[in-house]
């Protein structure tokens, strides 16, 4: 057993080890120990509901994951240049849960990793390097997904510092004539000499909340893109895999198919994964334009990872459960909206919800949603803010999320909002 620790003394070492820029949750954190299902359980002994673990996709501490994980361990660990069963029957599975005509798998370890390759994809399949983004979105943090990253609450100064191949979009987060001005953006790029590579967006907004897009939007830009030669690129990071309970990716809440899907998060379950998924023809064309390895990416241990938590995801139906359960909680909280005026949207789908805080005047309440967090974690219930102003809360739980903890969430976000923050 480890010696005790404070949790005082170890967010100081953390600190003197750590950069700023590493960011932690809450301003005096408790010191998590372990994990189960959708909870969370910190050195007093204190058990959290974890609303906010979306990469835990099966829950904390899976005993079939768990298991399997550590019989792969002790058996062989290796790179996928080596030739062994389980990499292929991963890519197989990936490859059936794509729609035709995408067939094609590149295995990495983190979103970053895939939507950097899929960007990478659309420079060799374009040639060009210029991307349409859109605002308020978060892609990674590597050289490429950074670029085209423009959320401001990670980086007030994004739309400042994009190089200049990068350029955006709002975000379609309220009433305007979005899927017009997008097709009309990508039609004016074309018509500068600075033709779309390469498109990139989340199929449901999950860094703005969790907001669903337009009707049509993806379908109209997707086609502009294409028509100048651009690929288009989904990014599944967040939202994809299940957990919008109604489909298992959200580019079919849309109704169209992309030419590459960036998934990771969701497929590891916390274990690092992330993958690309093309068609043959786009994926030779990288041939010519770029190099591609990965140490882990596709590792027997990673393999053996993706393929039970897709079991896990098939055998306890989770992606019905998000759908039930989800649909269950996001009525609960609109019906909480009833009642708190300052509980003013409901954002999203399935096990992706965005409950949104505006004041009476509709400005955001960026303040007051802080607040409401630190009474919740006060409570009980561990939920951390989203989108630009930060006044959206981002309810992305394990996929195992039961009735009685929707309805502990709720009566705790009552609580709050009764009583005060
Ligand atoms: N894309 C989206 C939409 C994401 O939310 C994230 C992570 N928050 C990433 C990409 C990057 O994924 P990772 O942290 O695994 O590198």
């Amino acid at each position: 057993t480890p010696a005790p620790v404070s949790a005082d003394d170890l967010l100081a070492r953390r600190e003197a080890s750590f950069a700023d820029v590493q960011e932690h949750y809450f301003a005096d954190p408790p010191v998590m120990v372990r994990g189960w299902r959708e909870h969370l359980i910190d050195t007093d002994g204190r058990v959290y509901l974890d609303t906010l673990n979306n990469v835990t996709s099966v829950g904390h501490a899976h005993p079939r994951l768990v298991e399997a994980v550590a019989a792969q361990w002790r058996l062989l660990n290796t790179n996928s240049r080596f030739h062994y069963p389980a990499v292929v029957e991963f890519s197989e599975r990936l490859a059936a849960l794509a729609p035709d005509p995408l067939d094609t798998v590149f295995l990495v370890n983190s979103g970053s990793e895939a939507v950097d390759l899929a960007l990478r994809l659309g420079q060799a399949w374009s040639g060009r390097r210029d991307v349409l983004a859109v605002r308020e979105a978060y892609h990674g943090w590597t050289y490429l997904t950074d670029a085209v990253s423009t959320s401001i609450a990670d980086n007030p100064a994004a739309l400042q510092t994009r190089p200049d191949w990068v350029h955006t979009v709002p975000a379609p987060t309220g009433d305007g004539a979005y899927t017009a001005d997008a097709v009309a953006r990508v039609e004016e790029l074309a018509a500068e000499g600075t033709p779309v590579g390469a498109f990139v967006a989340e199929t449901v907004f999950g860094n703005a909340g969790g907001v669903m897009l337009p009707d049509g939007y993806l379908d109209a830009v997707y086609r502009a893109v294409r028509a100048h030669g651009g690929l288009a690129i989904a990014d599944e990071v967040q939202v994809g895999y299940g957990r919008l309970g109604e489909w298992f990716w959200g580019f079919e809440q849309q109704g169209v198919v992309p030419d590459v899907i960036a998934v990771a998060k969701a497929m590891g379950s916390g274990h690092p994964l992330g993958a690309v998924i093309t068609t043959r023809e786009i994926a030779e064309r990288y041939r010519t334009g770029g190099y591609f390895f990965s140490s882990a990416g596709g590792s027997p241990v990673s393999s053996i990872v993706g393929l039970t938590v897709l079991d896990i995801i098939r055998d306890e139906e989770l992606q019905r459960n998000a759908r039930e359960v989800g649909g269950y909680l996001k009525e609960r909280l609109q019906e909480l909206g009833r009642r708190h005026p300052i509980l003013a949207a409901v954002h999203g789908s399935g096990f992706y919800l965005g409950p949104e805080f505006r004041r009476a005047s509709g400005e955001p309440a960026t303040a007051e949603t802080a607040a409401i967090c630190a009474r919740l974690r006060e409570l009980g219930v561990i939920a951390q803010p989203t989108g630009d102003h930060q006044n959206i809360l981002k309810i992305k739980p394990p996929m195992v999320f039961t009735r009685d903890s929707a309805d502990e969430l709720v009566a705790a976000l009552d609580r709050v909002l009764t009583t005060g923050w």
